[in-house]
């Protein structure tokens, strides 16, 4: 069913960063930091394990919030599951994928205990498992942890998110933050490191890292060694990442990847040819030469209608473009004015009822210093109805 959806095929080029062992950058002046553990007996119950969470400082990778917080949230929710995030889908990207196959004991142990706080019996970790290039074999099972493999076109993140049905509420957490859970655990480690592939190219060793956090990407580029000169060093995913132009920028917790490439972008202008390539490809269903359109000429009310805001930024129709227009930026541009637009909106409602509260309590409070002065019995509304208010001089 995933093959014929929405999407596009992508070869996915992560055999020569997987197929290596995850190497260890340590920074010599900063030793390991440890926290100060709670008392736990046994396995730590909800409380404690936000605790650890809390002093280990882990931070997912997935959308950089802090995993205690993560865990507080769901606590509050009926969850229906509890999943690690190992999906990886685009091209050269593997630091997630690579932490589960070196160290996917640690992962399933730490999302068991997540689970088990939780007190949710459902639990599985995602991967994805591209059916062009990826001949790595993928356990199906770690640790009687179920691994579900998720097939077909990029995106496939999306398809892991409605997994189990989108109506049915789940934790997500990045496998690179379970590991970390499991360290604090076990060994009351505070993160200071984060998980990246080095890939691309120009990249003479490509590999799956764990570097100290704010570690610059030049050393980094350095350690693995350029095979060729590159004209873009993307940091995050080839298909949505930045390309930068500082060597000194520092990487954190959501980089997940330095990618370093040798195909200058070329800056021909085309136009849109309306070839609907955009349109085939996008796996929410939007039409991005509409969007386009509109935001180029300025028309951000006509691409409203066209649900910009449910764009997941995947850059599927940026790739697929033939006549290489940004389409994706202009997409995100449009779904950014309409979300500040909307926030906006209700900061101006909230602002409006917060002035009527206070009108009516001031009335009220006027009313009753006034009825204070003569006595005597008023009537009031309460709960919509009238009753009787005995007012003392
Ligand atoms: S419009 Fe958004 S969701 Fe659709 S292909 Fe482009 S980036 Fe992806
Ligand atoms: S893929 Fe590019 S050229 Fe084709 S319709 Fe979309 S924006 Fe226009």
């Amino acid at each position: 069913m995933a093959l014929f959806s929405k999407g596009i095929v992508l070869e996915q080029r992560k055999e020569p960063a997987l197929s290596r062992e995850i190497v260890q950058l340590i920074n010599e002046e900063k030793p390991e930091l440890l926290f100060i553990p709670p008392e736990v007996e046994g396995t730590p119950d909800l409380e404690q394990l936000i605790t650890i969470a809390e002093r280990a400082m882990i931070v997912d990778e997935r959308d950089g919030r802090p995993l205690a917080e993560k865990l507080y949230a769901a606590s509050q929710k009926q969850l229906f599951a509890v999943v690690a995030d190992a999906v990886d889908d685009e091209p050269y990207v593997s630091s997630q994928l690579g932490v589960v196959l070196h160290h996917g004991e640690s992962v399933a142990e730490a999302l068991k205990l997540c689970a088990n706080a939780l007190d949710i019996s459902k639990y599985c970790i995602l991967a994805y498992k591209n059916v062009t290039d990826l001949t790595i074999k993928l356990p199906s099972r770690i640790n009687t942890v179920k691994v579900i493999h998720i097939y077909g076109k990029y995106p496939a993140e999306n398809r892991a998110e409605a997994l189990f049905g989108t109506h049915q509420k789940k934790l997500i957490i990045g496998a690179n933050a379970l590991l970390h859970l499991y360290r604090a655990v076990k060994e009351y480690r505070i993160q200071t490191t984060c998980f990246v592939t080095v890939s691309g190219n120009c990249i003479a060793n490509a590999r799956n890292m764990e570097l100290p956090i704010g570690t610059p990407v030049k050393d980094v580029l350095d350690f693995c060694g350029l095979a060729l000169d590159p004209s873009r060093i993307v940091l995050g995913g080839s298909m949505t990442g930045q390309t930068i132009t500082d060597l000194d920028t520092p990487i954190d917790v959501t980089t997940r990847a330095v990618l370093a490439f040798e195909d200058a972008a070329v800056l021909r202008k085309f136009n849109c040819i309306g070839c609907g390539r955009c349109v085939t490809a996008c796996p929410q269903g939007l039409t991005p030469t509409l969007i386009y359109k509109h935001v180029v000429a300025g028309k951000y009310d006509g691409a409203e209608i066209l649900d910009a805001t449910h764009c997941i930024e995947c850059g599927t129709c940026t790739y697929v473009c033939p006549s290489e227009l940004d389409v994706s930026a202009k997409v995100l541009q449009a779904k950014k004015y309409f979300l500040a637009t909307e926030q906006e909106h209700i900061a101006q409602k909230d602002k409006l009822l917060e002035n009527r509260r206070y009108a009516w309590e001031r009335m009220f409070r006027d009313f009753f210093a006034a009825a204070k002065k003569i006595g005597g019995l008023f009537s009031k509304k309460s709960s919509g109805k009238a009753v009787k208010v005995k007012v003392k001089k």
